[in-house]
């Protein structure tokens, strides 16, 4: 197989981490690079599985993204009622199966699979009853909300036909930059309105949720060819009863996005040795130097900033 080529691209979370701290980005972006490959270096190979860590709060979400992906795409293929209790069951065997894998510690040989940071960085083996209760309500809770959610009835009355293929990273180009972008979920509505949705199971943030549903639009106007005034951006929040908010969309908006998203990827290329052929140093993207980051980061074993961090 061809070896893939490390290719300068942009996405919301991307974009998000540079913000946060440009080396935990450096980490994600270069340094763990080819950190999948047999000849991988000690220090690749070990960024690669420190990137590949998710917070607990992050596996709720890809859980919650992945239960209500598999249903709606069964629904689809068998018509398969959509229920609070048949969701939550999967969900099970998802937390199941994947705290397994994280206290055998998979992700060694695998780093795909579940790498939980409150264990890594913990006794690897357990977490206090309080964490994993939680994290199974927060998912629940999730599920529930959504399976008796006002858009879920709505989505449900529109012909399969009508429902976007979507939920796979996709891209798209803004003057030649590539961005990334996966949206939950978008269906066409009898009046002929595309609805592009993004399930939350965090709290409402918007100016970022703004920048990414903006993105949705750019990416439907340059792939469906739709039209701005037959647009509804809606951010669904499953942890307040799957409450909808609305963002207006308009030529304005857009243009402010990719205004930022032009700028923040010059940014990002203006740290680089070499923004053709783009090549980092990790000695040109400086710490965060704020605990509070550096306290949840991956690559706490690995930072020099937090030199002697865990495992
Ligand atoms: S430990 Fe702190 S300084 Fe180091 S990469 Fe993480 S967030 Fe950045």
């Amino acid at each position: 197989m061809a070896k893939l080529v490390n290719e300068f691209s942009w996405s919301v979370s991307r974009a998000q981490l540079f913000s946060e701290c440009q080396r935990a980005y450096y980490y994600t972006y270069y340094g763990s690079w080819g950190g999948w490959e047999a000849e991988a270096s000690e220090r690749q190979r070990l960024l690669y599985i420190l990137k590949n860590i998710k917070t607990l709060p992050m596996w709720a979400g890809s859980i919650v993204h992945a239960t209500i992906g598999e249903a709606l795409q069964r629904y689809a293929r068998s018509g398969q009622a959509i229920t609070a209790g048949e969701l939550q069951a999967r969900a099970r065997t998802q937390l199941r199966s994947g705290w397994v894998e994280a206290v055998n510690r998979e992700w060694l040989a695998r780093p795909k699979k579940t790498n939980l940071h409150e264990l890594y960085y913990g006794n690897g083996q357990s977490l206090p009853p309080a964490d994993t209760d939680g994290l199974k309500e927060r998912i629940y809770e999730c599920l529930a909300a959504f399976a008796e959610s006002a858009v879920l009835r709505e989505l449900l009355t529109v012909p399969y036909l009508n429902w976007k293929p979507v939920d796979t990273l996709d891209t798209f180009a803004i003057d030649g930059l590539k961005v990334w972008c996966a949206i939950d979920f978008a269906y066409t509505d009898p009046a002929g309105v595309l609805h592009l949705i993004d399930w939350k199971t965090g709290a409402e943030n918007r100016e970022s949720l703004t920048t990414q549903l903006a993105c949705y639009a750019l990416y439907a106007a340059e792939t469906w060819f739709a039209s701005l005034d037959r647009l509804r951006l809606q951010g669904v929040f499953l942890r307040e009863k799957a409450r909808v908010s609305d963002y207006p969309v308009g030529a304005e908006m857009l243009v402010d996005a990719k205004d930022r998203i032009l700028t923040s990827a010059a940014a990002m290329r203006q740290a680089l040795d070499d923004a053709q052929a783009n090549v980092a140093s990790e000695a040109r993207f400086p710490y965060c130097e704020n605990e509070r980051i550096c306290r949840r980061c991956n690559y706490r074993q690995a930072c020099p900033y937090v030199a002697g961090a865990g495992p």
